[in-house]
């Protein structure tokens, strides 16, 4: 799992000189943050301190439970979903679909996922999604696994039938376009994504990379700047950090996969290396150690 190959159909890099073809700012983006109540204190905290802190227009969290101390920092973008608070499939699917209205409700012009273990650097997403429009078909994010998933879609009258499609992982976090994401809306609003999900058996993020490319035909563009914790992150050097997307942190065989970053703060007060990232990006953040060269 820790293989991610370089894939064709790669998106343009946040640095190219080509002219954007569509001139957005951050509010034209609607981050959905999934969580779970029992990660409000040891994750979702981290990421209202750094990434999102900077962002509290653009993003909404879909949580499983009410929280007054959420509340009272991002107020109504605290999205309890009343889904269950279990890691089930059906219960991840249940928070996705109401990502996805709450997506259409707003009328912003690009969905991105991300889970509650990604850091998510705003002024380069904005560089990539500058790279299309809105109304074209596109899907961006990175693939966790070298082939497409095999699967079996349950067609009713006891039929079935195999497909095979590519996904972008939702632990490296994804976008859609609001042209795109409008044609989903037979498979994905309302109670549509459950059913869609329930077709598939498979998770939440596996069922968006069925809807886009198995039914409507649309192909998932690659971008290597999204990362998840199944890849090794260690090899995302702090000289590259300013250009991703998205970075994540978590364990592998009982060791930290974290990006390879020293200086700022130490990997015991930092752990995840997001509050490292954080005063590499935005070194007037009143927190961050000063007069360190970062
Ligand atoms: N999550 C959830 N409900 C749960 C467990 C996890 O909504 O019961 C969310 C969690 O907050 C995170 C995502 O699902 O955004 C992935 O969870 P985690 O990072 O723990 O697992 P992974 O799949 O990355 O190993
Ligand atoms: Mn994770």
């Amino acid at each position: 799992p820790l293989f991610v190959p370089r894939l064709p159909s790669e998106a343009s890099g946040a640095t190219t000189d080509a002219p954007p073809a569509e001139d957005i700012s951050a509010d034209d983006i609607f981050i959905a943050v999934k969580t779970t109540k029992k990660f409000h204190r040891s994750r979702l905290d981290l990421l209202l301190d750094t990434w999102i802190s900077r962002n509290m227009q653009q993003t909404y969290i879909f949580t499983d439970g009410e929280d007054e101390e959420l509340k009272k920092k991002i107020g109504s973008h605290a999205i309890n979903t009343n889904c269950s608070a279990a890691h089930s499939r059906q219960a991840l699917s249940c928070k996705m679909a109401v990502e996805y209205d709450k997506f259409i409700e707003a009328g912003k012009k690009w969905f991105c996922h991300v889970d509650d273990d990604n850091y998510v650097n705003m002024k380069t997403l904005v560089k990539l999604l500058s790279n299309y429009p809105h109304t074209q078909d596109m899907y961006i994010g990175k693939p966790s696994l070298d082939r497409p998933i095999e699967a079996t879609e349950r067609l009713g009258d006891n039929k079935m039938r195999p497909v095979n499609f590519w996904f972008a992982t939702g632990g490296a976090g994804f976008c859609i376009s609001r042209g795109l994401a409008l044609k989903m809306s037979p498979w994905a609003s309302g109670g549509h994504f459950m059913n869609t999900a329930e077709k598939i058996r498979l998770p939440d993020d596996c069922t968006i990379g069925y809807i886009i490319e198995s039914v409507l035909g649309v192909p998932l563009t690659r971008s290597s700047l999204f990362h998840s914790h199944l890849e090794n992150l260690q090899l995302v050097s702090k000289s590259e950090v300013h250009k991703q997307i998205t970075l994540s942190y978590g364990m592998f065989e009982n060791k930290r996969n974290i990006i390879n970053m020293k200086g700022a703060l130490s990997v015991e007060e930092d752990p995840s290396r997001f509050k490292s990232v954080h005063c590499l990006l935005y070194p007037d953040t009143p927190w961050c150690p000063p007069q360190v060269t970062y």
